[in-house]
Formats: C-alpha cells, sequence, structure tokens
C-alpha cells in the first residue's frame, strides 16, 4: 500500500445520524485509512446529491447502510492519494479521477459471471451502505474508477458519476438510428443532461415536463431540443400533432416518439409516456415511481411496446460518456454549496418546487 503517513487520521464529513433527519456536518471523522487491495483513497474535490440520497435518509435504499452515522453522496470527484497493493497500473497517485458508486461486487452470482455486475446484488454501494463522498476523503474500489480528462472540472465531473452515466446508458439502450425521435420526459438533473447527450448523437429531441423551472433550463442549453412540451398545459394527443412536425412523412413511418425515456417519478409521466410512444417504439424506465404504475396492457399488445427498466451504465459506457461531454462541451446546470453550506441547505433546497439542474458540494478548493 502507499504511503498514508502524511494524509491526517481525521475529516471533515456531513453524516446522516438517524433516517429522516438532516446532514450533520462532522469535524473528527476518521480518515478510511484502511485501504484493500483493490482500494484507492480519493481526497474529494466535488460530490453530488442525488435523488437516490432522499431514499437513503428515509431508510428505503438498497443495499441498506451498514450502519449510521453513514457519509452519503455516490458521485465523487477528486485525487488519488493512497492506493492498496492490487490498483491497476494504470492508474497513480495524483490522478484526478471520479468513480461509480460499486465496491466489492461479488464476483460469483450470474450477473458478476456473465460481465454484467453492476445488476450484482450481493455488493457494497458507496454513500449508500458504507461512507461516501460528502467528506473529505474517500475509499473507492479501483475497479470502478472514471479517470477525468483535465478539460472536465471537478464539479462538473462529479454529477455525471450517477447522473450522467443513467442518462447516458439509458439513451444508449435505446438503439436509436440518427434522425429518430427521442422523448425525454422529466428535466431535472438527468433529464437535462439526456437531452444534451441525445442532440449529441444526433438524434431529435422532445423535452417534456410539467414545471415551468426544468423547461427554462432545457431552454437555455447549448444543445437545446428540437421541441419543448409543457405536460401541464398539452395533453397527449396535442403533444403528438407536435411531434408529428420533427417526423418525416413518408408512409413507413407511425406517428409518436421512436423512444421514451422516463426519468422522474409521478405515475403521469409514464402514462403520458406510453401514449406518445409510437407503434413498434420503446419506452425506458429510470425514474422509480414510488406506487405501482397501472398500465393498460393491451396498449402494449395492439401496439408493440417494448418496455425496459434502464440501472446504471457499466464502467467501459462512463469512460465513453466523459469522454463525450469533453468533446461536445457539455455542461450540466449545477448548484454549488461548501460542507458547511450543505449541512443546512441541501436536503431543504432539493425539495423546494423551483429546484433545477443538480446540487454538487465542494468539499474542497
Ligand atoms: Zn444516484
Ligand atoms: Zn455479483
Amino acid at each position: 500500500m502507499s504511503n498514508v503517513s502524511n494524509i491526517p487520521k481525521t475529516m471533515k464529513a456531513l453524516r446522516l445520524h438517524e433516517f429522516g433527519s438532516d446532514y450533520r456536518l462532522d469535524h473528527d471523522v476518521p480518515v478510511p485509512l484502511d485501504l484493500g487491495d483493490y482500494d484507492v483513497l480519493i481526497a474529494i474535490k466535488s460530490a453530488g446529491f442525488c435523488h437516490t440520497e432522499l431514499l437513503i435518509r428515509d431508510g428505503l435504499a438498497r443495499p441498506k447502510p451498514k450502519q449510521l452515522p453513514l457519509i452519503p453522496s455516490h458521485e465523487p470527484a477528486g485525487i488519488i492519494v493512497a492506493m492498496g497493493k492490487k490498483v491497476s497500473d494504470e492508474y497513480k497517485i495524483g490522478d484526478r479521477v471520479g468513480a461509480i458508486n460499486f465496491y466489492n461486487a461479488c464476483a460469483n452470482c450470474p450477473d458478476c459471471l456473465n460481465d454484467n455486475n453492476i445488476y450484482c446484488e450481493n455488493y457494497d454501494g458507496t454513500g449508500v451502505s458504507i461512507d461516501g463522498a460528502f467528506a473529505e476523503y474517500q475509499k473507492a474500489d479501483s475497479r470502478w474508477l472514471v479517470p477525468l480528462p483535465d478539460e472536465l472540472s471537478f464539479q462538473d465531473a462529479a454529477p455525471l458519476m450517477c447522473a450522467g452515466l443513467t442518462a447516458f446508458s439509458a439513451i444508449e439502450k435505446c438503439a436509436l438510428k440518427k434522425g429518430q425521435v427521442i422523448g425525454i420526459i422529466g428535466l431535472g438533473a438527468l433529464g437535462h443532461l439526456a437531452v444534451q447527450f441525445a442532440k449529441c448523437m444526433g438524434l431529435k429531441v422532445v423535452a417534456i415536463d410539467n414545471r415551468q423551472e426544468a423547461l427554462d433550463v432545457v431552454q437555455k442549453l447549448k444543445h437545446t431540443p428540437d421541441l419543448i412540451i409543457d405536460s401541464s398545459k398539452i395533453n397527449e394527443e396535442n403533444a403528438i400533432e407536435q411531434i408529428k412536425t420533427l417526423q418525416s412523412s413518408t408512409k413507413d413511418v407511425y406517428t409518436g416518439v421512436d423512444a421514451t425515456i422516463i426519468m422522474t417519478e409521478p405515475v403521469k409521466a409514464y402514462t403520458y409516456a406510453l401514449t406518445i410512444t409510437r407503434k413498434h417504439g420503446t419506452m425506458i424506465a429510470v425514474g422509480i415511481p414510488r406506487e405501482p404504475v397501472p398500465i393498460n396492457v393491451i396498449n402494449i399488445i395492439m401496439r408493440d411496446i417494448t418496455i425496459k427498466g434502464s440501472l446504471l451504465g457499466d464502467i467501459e459506457c462512463a469512460q465513453r460518456m466523459v469522454k463525450f461531454v469533453v468533446d461536445h462541451e457539455i455542461q450540466g446546470e449545477i448548484k454549488c454549496y461548501t460542507l458547511e453550506e450543505a449541512a443546512d441547505n441541501l436536503i431543504k433546497d432539493f425539495n423546494r418546487p423551483d429546484m433545477k439542474g443538480k446540487l454538487v458540494v465542494n468539499v474542497s478548493a
């Protein structure tokens, strides 16, 4: 293991002490210096706040925290300051990295054995079941590191580690060709990134939300959608009429979007998505509704709609996504906090109706 003697023994960290409560800023948290063979210690620069943080806060996340207090955030970006002895030599001290939240996937389940370990059910989630990135230092599994190009700032990189990867991978799963039409429903942290990814992949993009703040965000992006629909004012039938204007008028094309990604949780978003998806189209579920979604199955059968779920992407997808962000100069909407500011404001601000984009904690300069 590399020398950890020059690393402080304690650190500042935001911690969840009790389910349902706000975070507390603690100043004397032990630095995780007990590195395993594949671990690296990251000096955190920035860390993102994900919607999952609320589920963890309420004790509803999977896998469950091993114990409280827990340091949340599974979107780290920082610098490697120490490494275990089996870490690949493609990494060295001083490297700028982000990390996906998998820690020690089991290596024995059907998914791990079939190179699909993001679906392993026997792993730890950093920031979920074990300590995460709202701290000066975080331990991460080097097999899930994402090298960060110099052009990408830490505060822009952090939200890519969950929100960016989830959005990018869901679009890839739609398997559309250039010029086809994709609908993005829900223009929050994931959706406003998805709009930009899809545009830069050569797709025609329909951006849909029922909140003015979210619609304003996508209007101001560098890569704006082809069509913006306020679903609080425009019903599905009228939306389809507008979508028609983006489609080829040849006889071999059915009306509606070729694929829809639902990036928000209300049940209504799912029924809206099903209606505007064309015959033989695809719907990808990303936002997790808290209640079951009633789906009119005959609609799926008669119109041959494929419905798929999408979790994260794998590590190759993450590395592709980061390069894509830099190549296309994709810029997320972020609001930054210091650790001190975050303790009081993060959860409160996330729940505000006018919340937009992504909340990021700048842990150190
Ligand atoms: Zn997340
Ligand atoms: Zn496994």
